[in-house]
């Protein structure tokens, strides 16, 4: 599966020009990478229709950042999942945006789910902890969670080549301070083994699970290169700075060989040390606050990783 960068515009560009030329330098980025990377934009609603002409039956796909689960009704000012299917193929749902500054809930986020997975839409639910979370050791607590109630209204039988995960953190997100790859690797795991606790096993087999928070042109290849990494959400590196993280795969070519075994080697120990027991702490604390109180965090805090930098 090719690797997938997704482009969230959030409420830019400010005009129609501005949005179809970002789309052609997109599409021109996007192009020669075709077999390794697949891109997707999220314009604003308005732009969906420009954006759409330019990018329709290329390599390029596009999506809108929220929809509203009412197919029609006294909504004002929602668009509905199924008013997007004819302008788009791709939605983006619960996006810490839309559940800090517009008090969207994890139930609203699973009922967004479920009507863009219905109306033949591909989706990316966004999950991720708080700063405080994160420095309290309850980054698996909260994920696991979130995505548990995402998974609530879904078949994942039935939907999981259409569906991802974007694990973005709070605190990396615009904040130019990206989570370190090592530290993302095991949340991205977590997210697949709790699809597979909900859906069955084998539930994860075509999920796409990526990591969003502060990526840009620098150090876009440290997450790609994870192995369980399948893209990542892009936001506000912007716009113009996205078309610059699509040649990751030349960029990766040109690192030292020495820099990628140590990425493959990072990965697995990541793995085989900290999974095991990060999986079952986290599940455990599911049903049990003692349990997630109990267990220290291993991390350090945001304020630290921020100093560091
Ligand atoms: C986002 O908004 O989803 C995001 C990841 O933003 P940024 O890249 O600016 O951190």
């Amino acid at each position: 599966m090719a690797t997938l960068l997704a482009a969230n515009w959030k409420m830019n560009p400010l005009t129609a020009n501005e949005a179809t030329r970002l789309a052609r330098a997109t599409l021109g980025a996007a192009q020669p990478h075709a077999s390794r990377v697949e891109v997707v934009i999220f314009p604003p609603f308005t732009w969906l229709r420009e954006v759409g002409a330019i990018v329709r039956g290329t390599v390029v796909g596009v999506g809108a950042q929220d929809c509203y689960w009412e197919e029609t009704g006294a909504f004002a000012g929602a668009v509905s999942a199924g008013m997007l299917a004819g302008w788009c193929r791709w939605v983006i749902v619960g996006h810490s945006e839309r559940r800090t500054l517009f008090g969207e809930t994890d139930d609203q986020v699973s009922r967004k789910a479920r009507a863009a997975l219905d109306a033949g839409l591909n989706v990316i639910v966004c999950v991720g902890e708080r700063e405080d979370q994160f420095d309290g050791g309850q980054t698996d607590e909260v994920v696991s969670a979130q995505v548990h109630r995402a998974m609530s209204r879904i078949d994942p039988a039935a939907t999981n080549s259409r569906l991802a995960f974007a694990y973005e953190p709070l605190w990396a997100i615009g904040s130019g301070h990206n989570a370190r790859p090592h530290e993302v690797l095991p949340t991205l795991e977590l997210v697949r083994h709790v699809v597979n606790e909900v859906g069955g096993a084998g539930a994860a087999i075509d999920l796409r699970v990526l990591y969003g928070g502060s990526v840009n042109e620098e150090n876009v290849t440290s997450y790609v290169g994870l192995p369980g990494c399948d893209g990542c959400l892009i936001g506000g590196c912007g716009a113009h700075k996205f078309v610059r993280t699509i040649d990751w795969p030349v960029r990766m070519l040109r690192q030292p060989i020495g820099f990628r075994r140590w990425i493959a080697l990072m990965a697995s120990t990541a793995r085989s040390h900290w999974m095991r027991s990060r999986i079952h702490g986290a599940t455990g604390a599911l049903h049990s606050k003692e349990s997630a109180t109990a267990r220290p965090s291993g991390r350090r805090s945001a304020a630290a990783l921020v100093k560091q930098r």
